[in-house]
């Protein structure tokens, strides 16, 4: 736990009774240094007091005066860097929103309580407190500059990993997704969201897209040799559906590795808005008519919309994640998770649940009609040496689980 006992921290809420509440269960848990404030304005006179400012604040959200949601932009306005927890007794989609709005703040939210606090549900997310420089450090990577990415996309430091999807119901392993990462020589691996968008916005997205899929094909024919048929699916952005010349180059890509277009499916995300929309609809329509398959990728958010399902002909859907996860016991997620199922299933798209990441949002899926599911439960992604490995060991879980019971 990287918590420490002497850290400072500030319980803000305006009854008296959950202050002291708070404040015992935290020094019951062993911490040393836990101020209290019944409002907003004595809270922000303590972050600024450089001798007292909290490095965790438990904040509540309904108080009279300067609520919970006013006081955390007053907190930014202050400079505050350290954590945040909410603690409320509102229902559950009041408190989500309000950390979603904490995190649009770049406050980093541990998580929320809801009221009667349970001293465990306490423990829990103090456990999880990180110091702000190293919080700070995940968030924002390095920021490569573009000329070191075209290096490394010319030196072949991208290297492609591979995330297994599997069928809900029969548990055989039916494809991969690719997830390039960069195997930096100073910094180790590095991940996508650090330098896709990099690549996105200094014209480099179309030789990054070649790379990985040149070496997908590859790594998808030597598995094909060894006996292991598989889909293989390659992440595409919006920005190289701009090039009228990508079908082209994918087609002969194909070719070359000998792998059919059916198995290839390239998984599409519009992470910014389009404003001209006849390329990316004219790319997509002929690959579609090459028979390679077309899926739409973190489906519900950003700009993955209904709009896009009806104007492209996709053959998959992939659920996003944040309505996966924890859809069994979250009313709102599992609204949506099962409106996108109900309409993938109605254009008679192939469904595939995104972030199955425990044991809960297997058993939730089995219950559903969705048809194929990835997330860190099944398998991290993973090189691509490791897949036929991956695969026998998999089957041995699977039957595991899977066999009848002994007779007596
Ligand atoms: P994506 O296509 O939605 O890929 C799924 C991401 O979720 C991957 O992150 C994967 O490691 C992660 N993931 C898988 N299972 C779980 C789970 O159970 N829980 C959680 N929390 N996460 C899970 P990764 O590899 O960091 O990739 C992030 C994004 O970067 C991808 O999201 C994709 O949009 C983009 N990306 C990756 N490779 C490429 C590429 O070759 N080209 C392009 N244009 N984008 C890529
Ligand atoms: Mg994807
Ligand atoms: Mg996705």
């Amino acid at each position: 736990m990287n918590a420490k006992p002497d850290m400072h921290i500030l319980v803000l809420d305006d009854e008296p009774f959950m202050l002291k509440l708070l404040a015992r269960l935290l020094t019951n848990l062993g911490f040393t240094n836990v101020a209290i404030c019944d409002n907003g304005l004595t809270a922000l006179e303590q972050v600024d007091d450089p001798a007292h400012a909290p490095q965790l604040i438990l904040c509540d959200l309904n108080m009279p005066g300067m609520d919970g949601i006013e006081f955390v932009r007053r907190l930014v306005e202050h400079g505050y860097a350290g954590s945040l927890i909410l603690v409320s007794g509102e229902d559950e989609r009041i408190l989500q929103s309000a950390r979603t709005l904490v995190q649009a703040h770049h406050i980093e939210v541990l998580g929320s309580l809801q009221k009667p606090v349970q001293p465990q549900a306490l423990f829990q997310l103090v456990e999880q407190w990180v110091p702000p420089a190293q919080a700070a450090q995940h968030l924002q990577g390095k920021g490569y500059g573009a000329e070191r990415l075209a290096q490394a996309i010319e030196a072949g430091e991208l290297v492609n990993h591979y995330q297994p999807k599997v069928s809900v119901s029969t548990g055989d392993m039916v494809g991969v997704e690719t997830l390039v990462r960069w195997r930096h020589p100073q910094d180790g691996m590095v991940y996508p969201d650090q330098f896709i968008g990099l690549a996105e916005d200094h014209g480099l997205i179309d030789a990054l897209t070649q790379a990985v899929l040149a070496q997908a094909l590859s790594d998808s024919a030597a598995w094909a040799l060894q006996g292991c048929k598989l889909k293989v699916a390659v992440n595409v952005s919006m920005a190289n559906l701009t090039a009228l010349e990508f079908p082209e180059q994918v087609t002969s890509a194909a070719a070359a590795a000998g792998v059919l277009p059916q198995s290839i499916i390239l998984e599409v995300t519009e992470s910014q808005l389009m404003k001209d929309l006849r390329a990316p609809l004219e790319i997509l329509t002929r690959l579609r008519l090459r028979r390679f398959r077309l899926s739409i990728d973190d489906f519900g958010t950003g700009h993955s919309s209904l709009a896009q399902l009806r104007d492209v002909p996709f053959d998959q859907l992939k659920i996003d994640r944040s309505f996966v996860h924890g859809a069994h016991h979250n009313e709102t997620l599992r609204a949506i998770f099962f409106a996108s199922l109900g309409l993938a299933k109605e254009l008679g798209m192939e469904v595939v649940a995104e972030g199955v990441e425990d044991a809960a949002d297997w058993a939730f899926l089995q219950r559903t009609e969705c048809d194929l599911a990835q997330g860190y439960l099944i398998a991290r992604p993973m090189p691509a040496d490791q897949i036929l490995g991956w695969a026998a060991s998999w089957r041995q879980r699977w039957a595991a689980e899977h066999s009848p019971p002994p007779s007596p």
